[in-house]
């Protein structure tokens, strides 16, 4: 089973307004219209986007146990399409790291797979998370997934995925840049990462993000505080996981102790007014993911409720983004589907949220403009011939 065709769990297909009002051959090829035009992508994570074929590969090789051994008993265990606790989605990643982790041909060709992933699903521009840390078994502490210690370090995980996003650049034409992640349960490891962002800083690397669990207090440890202090003196991005499953005071905290650009996420910054309406007037963009955010539980299940609905009512700056496409059974094209269905989203809607993704992402100013132009070019190429 390849990897576009796994889609249990994907709500139905639908047609766009354009080509409900039209009824023009924009569906010849099965796709809605939306799917089919280039897309922008600003939070998706690497180590939530492999492909399964690569992880029992890759286990086969280097002896190392999975909890499966066929790609449709290993997506059992690891994805899922019925909601599940933040704990019990982060449980996910210790089943399959292990076969990647610690190895420099499997780390590059995740990589480059990624590239290729989102080439096929229309994506022109994205921006890769991971925690280089997480990916390494060298000077690393602890060395993660219980591997015996190794040779590769946090900083040659980037060098390597630095490698095969090129390489998948050249190969599948389209422009991908990477964001490195500092943990929020692992504050020694936030100077490093911040470090690898100024040593890569524009080559692949355009920011800094914290992940992982939000109840954790930051002020706990000054790690990410000092990470993030660094990184706004070096002109490094910055965007922070707030207000997923938390409340909006981490939210708050993102924007004003860590200089957060972006939210990933951001659904419960709605429930503080004062915040949200600030931030909707600093034009504070959200990087939503509508179909995780339904199976982490960190929203109601009503997609008709969701927090992205009063983003569309407000003329939010946001995007739609998949987050970990591996665990959650998906591609770019859920999301999209979803926001049509059960959003009311129009072609106005899809085209000002690539817009904005494009305004919002983290590259330099002339290749944005390039990228804002080819996103317009290709909307309004669809306008003139009316598909
Ligand atoms: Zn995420």
């Amino acid at each position: 089973m390849g990897w576009a065709s796994r889609g249990e769990g994907e709500p139905d297909s639908v047609i766009c307004q354009a080509a409900q009002r039209d009824n023009s051959t924009s569906r010849m090829d099965g796709r809605a219209c939306y799917l089919k035009k280039p897309k922008v992508e600003l939070h998706v994570h690497l180590d939530g986007s492999f492909k399964p074929e690569t992880i029992i590969h890759f286990a086969k090789k280097r002896q190392i146990q999975l909890p499966a051994n066929t790609v449709e008993e290993l997506l059992k265990i690891i994805s899922y399409d019925e909601p599940l606790s933040l704990t019990e989605f982060l449980s996910k990643f210790k089943h399959y790291m292990p076969a990647i982790a610690g190895d420099r041909e499997a780390i590059k060709r995740v990589a480059y797979e990624f590239v290729e992933m989102k080439a096929k699903e229309g994506v022109v521009y994205v921006e890769a998370r991971y925690s280089p840390h997480f990916l390494a078994n060298a000077k690393v502490d602890p060395i993660p997934w219980e591997q015996e210690e190794g040779d590769i370090t946090p900083d040659d995980v980037v060098d390597l995925v630095n490698q095969g996003l090129r390489e998948g650049e050249k190969a599948f034409n389209i422009k991908a840049r990477s964001i490195l992640c500092c943990m929020r349960h692992m504050p020694k490891w936030s100077l490093e990462v911040v470090e690898l962002c100024k040593k890569y800083h524009n080559d692949t690397v355009v920011a800094i993000d914290l992940a992982g669990d939000e109840s954790l207090i930051l002020e706990a440890d000054a790690g990410h505080r000092k990470a993030y202090e660094e990184a706004v003196r070096c002109g490094i991005h910055r965007t922070v996981h707030a207000g997923e499953v938390g409340p909006p005071s981490v939210v708050k905290e993102a924007v004003e102790v860590l200089k957060a650009e972006r939210i990933g996420h951001g659904y419960h910054t709605i429930e503080d007014p004062h915040l949200y309406k600030e931030l909707l007037n600093k034009e504070m963009h959200f990087e939503t993911c509508p179909w995780s955010s339904y199976l982490t539980g960190a929203c109601d299940p009503d997609f008709t409720k969701h927090p992205v609905k009063q983003f569309i009512k407000d003329k939010a700056n946001y995007s739609l983004n998949t987050d970990d496409p591996l665990i959650f059974r998906s591609t770019i094209d859920v999301d999209y589907n979803i926001a049509a269905k059960y959003m009311g989203f129009t072609e106005d809607e899809f085209y000002r949220v690539n817009i904005n993704a494009a305004k919002s992402s983290f590259l330099p100013e002339k290749e944005k403009k390039d990228l804002v132009y080819k996103l317009q070019e290709a909307y309004d190429m669809v306008v003139t011939t009316g598909l």
